[in-house]
């Protein structure tokens, strides 16, 4: 199993599982736990770094590695990265929720209008990672960044 990068929910301290202090079970007699190093604290995020991207039709998508281009150039976009807990819980809170055929999905607002309207969406994309990207560095973004790699 990987040793996974994870953060004190209570301290907030960054560490990796590894790094995790057993310590005897409060309640189940001869098990242990594993707690924050500096607090004791038992509950954690998991922070590996993820990505999200986007494709055309303004579906996001999150995980560890971008899907790579193919090669009719209809790729995939990446526009944020940062720890999974903490990636996923702000993009649930910017994105639009799909619904219909796409409940449970996250999707790019103004993406499947522009398609629909023969507005552009790319020009929407990027008027939606700008506003996202006004945070960047806020503390409630926790380490969160939007932003659409330069090419090449
Ligand atoms: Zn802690």
């Amino acid at each position: 199993m990987d040793n996974r990068n994870v953060q004190c929910c209570r301290c907030r301290n960054k560490h990796t599982e590894a790094d995790r202090t057993p310590r005897p079970h409060p309640r189940i007699s001869g098990a242990s736990e594993l707690v924050c190093p500096r607090c004791g604290c038992t509950s954690y995020y998991d922070i590996t770094p993820w990505h999200a991207w986007c494709w055309a039709n303004g579906l996001i998508e999150m995980g560890v590695t971008p899907p790579a281009d193919s090669p009719d150039g209809d790729g995939a976009i990446v526009i944020a990265r940062g720890g999974k807990a903490h990636l996923e819980a702000v993009m649930n809170a910017v994105a639009r929720h799909g619904y219909g055929d796409l409940e449970g999905t996250l999707i790019v607002p103004g993406v499947p209008e522009a398609e629909l309207y023969g507005r552009d969406p790319v020009k929407a994309l990027r008027e939606f990672i700008d506003w996202c990207a006004q945070s960047n560095g806020r503390r409630h973004r926790h380490g969160v960044v939007f932003g659409i790699p330069a090419e090449g």
